[in-house]
């Protein structure tokens, strides 16, 4: 089916309104704020650190598809001080769930700055959105099970609890979890279900995160590293981190993780030489969506969505 059905319909159109104005409030924001918008490259030369890398065939040689802004956020942070993109982004999720698309649109924040001024934007940024959809979408959010005086209600500071209390959390709600394992969907499902705003997760384990996350100097062994969940049992909607600025602390991280720096090239050769504080955050666009207007999978958070196992509509 291409095209069509779906377009016809209330919720797809409310959806796509929505979305737009949505946008419009983050750009207002951020414009408003001193941010520049940049835009990345779509196709990029190397996998680097993430998985689930689409491949492209790029004339004779091998492309692959962007997952965010980093390493070029490198570049724009050190020139531009303050800069946002808005763009989209490819993952090869194998598994169809209900909240994973293969192609989506993220919301990327990286300044010159802690992360502790960092999580004080996104919130800032979130609870704008939020407020502008309750005066702007009235009538679309109609269409869902979403009353506005939730919307107008986000209020910042966002609620914030540590990786170390989230674990204590979980384990005297009775969950069999250890420190140092990821939380997975389902924990952070129950932990999503305690809020009734969203809320962040900090300071996750080095083990469990990108080798550019920049240690905690108070407790080594943790990141100073940020995910932004929605409540009732939503779960995660955007993460971010402090990033390592100076070569010579990259590589020593880089030996510590038994990572050798040559399959890093492409990462390496957008450090600056000057050093100073960065921190970013990415927010997915349809999560967000999802969340905002209480949808049970986020397919219906976008027209002509793509799933492991669609890409023909
Ligand atoms: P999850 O564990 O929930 O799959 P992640 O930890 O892999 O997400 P990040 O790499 O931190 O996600 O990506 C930042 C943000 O991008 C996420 O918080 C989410 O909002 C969005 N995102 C990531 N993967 C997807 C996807 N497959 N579909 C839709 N949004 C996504």
């Amino acid at each position: 089916m291409f095209g069509g059905q779906n377009f016809q319909n209330e919720k797809a159109i409310a959806v796509i309104k929505i979305r737009a104005k949505l946008l419009h409030a983050a750009r207002r924001w951020l414009d408003e704020n001193g941010y520049v918008e940049v835009h990345g490259p779509t196709l990029v030369p190397a996998v680097g650190y993430w998985l689930g890398h689409f491949e492209v065939k790029y004339f004779d040689k091998k492309a692959y598809l962007v997952q965010g802004l980093q390493p070029y956020a490198n570049v724009f942070v050190a020139w531009l001080g303050k800069i946002y993109t808005i763009a989209p982004a490819f993952r090869a999720e194998r598994v169809r769930t209900q909240r994973h698309l293969t192609e989506f649109w993220r919301i990327e924040v990286a300044q010159q700055c802690e992360l502790d001024v960092m999580i004080e934007v996104q919130e800032k940024l979130v609870a704008h959105i939020c407020h502008s959809l309750s005066k702007e979408a009235v009538e679309m959010l109609e269409c869902f099970d979403r009353s506005v005086m939730d919307l107008e209600g986000v209020q910042t500071p966002f609620p914030k609890l540590t990786y170390d209390e989230a674990i204590d959390l979980l384990q005297r709600d009775g969950f069999n979890v250890s420190w140092g394992q990821t939380l997975d969907w389902e924990l952070e499902k129950h932990l999503s279900h305690r809020f009734s705003q969203p809320f962040f997760i900090t300071k996750f384990p080095i083990s469990i995160e990108t080798f550019f996350h920049k240690s905690d100097p108070e407790k080594p062994e943790l990141t100073l590293s940020v995910d932004l969940l929605a409540p009732e049992g939503y779960g995660e909607i955007g993460s971010g981190a402090q990033r390592i600025t100076e070569k010579k602390v990259l590589l020593q991280k880089m030996a510590e993780e038994k990572i050798n720096p040559a399959d890093q090239q492409w990462y390496m050769s957008f450090m600056q030489r000057r050093a100073f504080p960065h921190s970013g955050f990415m927010i997915g666009l349809e999560r967000l969506i999802q969340w905002i207007c209480k949808l049970k999978h986020i397919e219906e958070a976008v027209v002509f969505p793509r799933l492991s196992d669609s890409v023909y509509s």
